[in-house]
């Protein structure tokens, strides 16, 4: 198994030298040459496997070169009770007859994105003590997702979380989740001014390229192709969950951003997981609703974002949508060149109505979109109607299937899967305007809310930030 950069300029790698990087030296994204084909006896013989032992079998065809004595020791140190709250990992439950929900947000941070970060900081830890490497991760985070990174990588040897978020503008929970972390190698930064601030110092840090080498500056965003390629055992056992023979199929829902949970979809189906559709869920920010539909890319300014009640999908473009794109044009690194040159230059491109058609009968792709009264009513209508209370990105996602299964294509959905991305503790604010009440906190963080906090406000300024590293993580030469 060999990597590959989208636009073609990279040699062929191994998954260990991909594992630490952000694009690829190119600009694209890494991809690997061929996805690994599962047959329907291999896939039967999956059925009864726990999710580390389903792990390990999906894993090691990404990560040969990993060993898997080491790689199964570091999923079963990963995907464990203790950490998930389950011995299912991610249960599955049904709304309705049809209509089920995968929880995959009962990681340390209540979100989706614990069930690839949490193996991603032992995989990092692992290959860090190979070589003998450090390495300083740097982030912005306006509340929910630096969290995760955090969570995977504290205690972790050899790597430093360095995590701006900005000072007074993140709910109480957010705040007791990450400045209650005391591990000696993370590192909370309240920077006195907004999200995008943060970034624009993270992005000013890491333009330097003398000092990002110099202090082995990393990031762990969404493009990391270890982190897509857990994300990807999940949908084998959703699909397990809601059938109960081998000759079934399902769909998929996945409120969606950055692309990276539904690309973990296609995968899935590329390797041979009989999945119907998958459902691209979008909030305000439609960009993807509207490509699917209409086969054009349109990425939006800041100005066009906005800033909607399920924030962790409020996204102007998205970052893992060029691998889907790269499959879905026939993997022509050149021709993939060229639509990105467009969306730099003339912010899209447009492969029209044949390529919406292939989307979706050869990808299995359809799309919805959601609103803050959509998303407001169904969190009000599912507690009323199915006693449970989701948060606002999974409503998103409930939402836009609810709408497809009372349409037209509900014969060719078949059951459906939503994937719960987060719980609905982490967006209170949201829950009370829906239901009038605030959500219970889950038992195990009872505590949080007391623990000292523990963090350095700082000014937006570029150079206090890069001392601040420089005294705290060892320079190379
Ligand atoms: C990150 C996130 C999403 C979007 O996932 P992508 O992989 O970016 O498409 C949806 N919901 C929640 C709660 C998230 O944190």
């Amino acid at each position: 198994m060999k990597y590959v950069s989208t636009r073609g300029g990279m040699d062929p790698a191994s998954f260990k030298d991909i594992l630490l990087g952000g694009l690829a030296p190119d600009g694209g994204l890494t991809a690997c040459e061929s996805y690994p084909g599962i047959d329907a006896a291999t896939l039967a013989s999956w059925r009864t496997l726990s999710y580390a032992q389903l792990a390990f079998q999906v894993l090691k065809r990404f990560a040969p070169d990993f060993g898997d004595e080491a790689l199964r020791g570091l999923i079963d140190k990963t995907y464990t009770e203790a950490t998930y709250g389950t011995p299912e990992i991610t249960p599955l439950t049904w709304l309705k007859p049809g209509l089920g929900l995968l929880h995959l947000s009962n990681g340390p941070t209540l979100a989706f994105k614990d069930m690839a970060m949490q193996l991603l900081g032992n995989l990092f830890e692992h290959v860090l003590a190979e070589t003998g490497q450090q390495l300083n991760i740097l982030g912005a985070t306006s509340g929910d997702t630096g969290s995760a990174a955090e969570y995977a990588m504290r205690g972790k040897k050899g790597v430093r979380v360095f995590m701006l978020s900005p000072n007074g503008r993140m709910s109480a929970f957010q705040r007791a989740q990450m400045y209650g972390l005391h591990d000696e190698n993370i590192y909370n930064i309240a920077a006195n001014g907004v999200f995008d601030d943060c970034q624009d110092m993270v992005k000013a840090v890491s333009n330097d390229l003398d000092f990002k080498r110099r202090y082995a500056i990393g990031t762990v965003n969404s493009i990391n192709w270890a982190r897509v390629v857990a994300q990807v055992v999940y949908y084998f056992k959703g699909y397990f969950a809601a059938t109960d023979s081998d000759g079934e199929s399902v769909s998929f829902c996945v409120p969606s951003g950055n692309f990276g949970n539904v690309l973990a979809g296609h995968i899935a189906r590329m390797m041979g997981l009989p999945i119907r559709r998958l459902i691209v869920a979008t909030n305000e920010n439609d960009v993807l609703a509207e490509f699917f539909e209409s086969g054009r890319y349109r990425v939006r300014s800041s100005s066009e974002t906005f800033l909607t009640s399920s924030p962790s999908m409020d996204i102007s473009k998205a970052s893992n949508f060029e691998r889907f794109v790269f499959d879905l044009i026939g993997r022509d690194p050149q021709r993939l060149s060229q639509l990105w040159k467009d969306v730099d230059g003339k912010g899209q491109f447009d492969l029209g109505a044949e390529g919406a058609r292939q989307c979706r009968e050869q990808y299995g792709f359809m799309a919805g979109r959601s609103s803050h009264a959509l998303r407001l009513a169904t969190i009000r209508r599912s507690h009323k109607d199915y006693g449970y209370l989701m948060d606002p990105h999974t409503a998103d996602g409930v939402q836009v299937a609810e709408q497809l299964l009372q349409g037209p294509d509900a014969a060719v959905l078949g059951k459906v899967v939503c994937l719960e991305t987060a719980l609905p503790i982490k967006f209170s604010d949201t829950i009370v305007e829906a239901i009038g009440s605030a959500p219970p906190i889950p038992e195990r963080f009872a505590g949080l809310m007391e623990l000292a906090q523990r963090y350095t406000v700082m000014p937006i300024r570029v150079d206090l930030l890069k001392r601040y590293i420089a005294e705290r993580a060892p320079a190379l030469a």
